[in-house]
């Protein structure tokens, strides 16, 4: 007997419900703080799924899919195809990975330390990459998430990206700590679209759009309302996630 609920056509209807109700709920969002749902990017995080789901979802019309860990995304990468999506890295890189994240992915959300960028330049310039899109990752919640850089050298963060020729500081990314009513997360949301103000007033973004990557699953309308213009949304996308990973 075959078990409808695990049948792949019962999995693909979930997903591509799911996809829509995320669409709905972006769409909404958006139309209540007078933006365009065509200015917000939706991201799909697609940790521990296995490259088959991927697949699926670009099917059902998702462009830009996220991953957190080099390790994982590589093989998946290979199995979907580098060119099949945008693939963007929003977890924290390590310096032994970069040269496998500058051929993998089109945007790194998780730029941190200065010597994080010169070495991502570095090896752009080695791999004849002529540029690399990628956004700072501020720590906005201090003791609680230790993710990021701190406010402070956000600026300095940005200077000397400018500097480095490969890459093109596209944005700001944030993660804050995880609250049960996601209307809290509301003040680190709007921090996070002060900084990226700042810096487009000193005009750090050139010519590019002062992108603001935040919001998931239990925050992403929030995010919205305080001017989220990529959201990395996973669980409300590809359902709940599996311990440990699958490729
Ligand atoms: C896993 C992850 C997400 C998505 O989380 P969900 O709650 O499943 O939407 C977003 N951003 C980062 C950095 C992540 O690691």
């Amino acid at each position: 007997m075959i078990n409808p609920s695990s049948s792949p056509a019962s999995d693909s209807d979930r997903l591509h419900d799911r996809i829509n109700q995320v669409r709905e709920r972006i769409a909404d969002a958006a139309v209540r703080s007078n933006r365009s749902p065509a200015d917000i990017t939706l991201v799909a995080i697609s940790k521990t799924h296995p490259a088959k789901v991927l697949m699926k979802a670009l099917q059902l019309g998702l462009t830009d899919l996220g991953e957190n860990r080099v390790q994982e995304a590589e093989p998946k990468i290979v199995a979907v195809g580098r060119s099949a999506a945008r693939w963007h890295l929003v977890g924290h890189l390590q310096s032994n990975k970069v040269r496998r994240a500058v051929q993998l992915f089109d945007v790194i959300h998780s730029l941190d330390s200065m010597d994080l960028a010169h070495r991502l330049d570095r090896i752009c310039e080695e791999e004849q990459r002529a540029e690399l899109p990628v956004l700072i990752q501020v720590d906005l919640g201090g003791e609680e998430t230790k993710t990021g850089i701190p406010e402070a050298e956000v600026a300095a963060l940005a200077a000397t990206v400018r500097e480095c020729l490969r890459l093109k500081l596209i944005g700001l990314m944030t993660l804050p700590p995880y609250f049960d009513a996601p209307d809290r997360a509301r003040p680190f949301f709007r921090r996070l679209r002060e900084l990226r103000d700042d810096l487009q007033l000193k005009g750090q973004f050139g010519d590019a759009a002062g992108e603001l990557s935040m919001g998931m699953t239990h925050d992403f309308e929030v995010a919205i309302e305080e001017g989220a213009t990529m959201l990395r949304v996973g669980t409300a996308i590809f359902g709940e996630r599996e311990p440990r990973a699958a490729v």
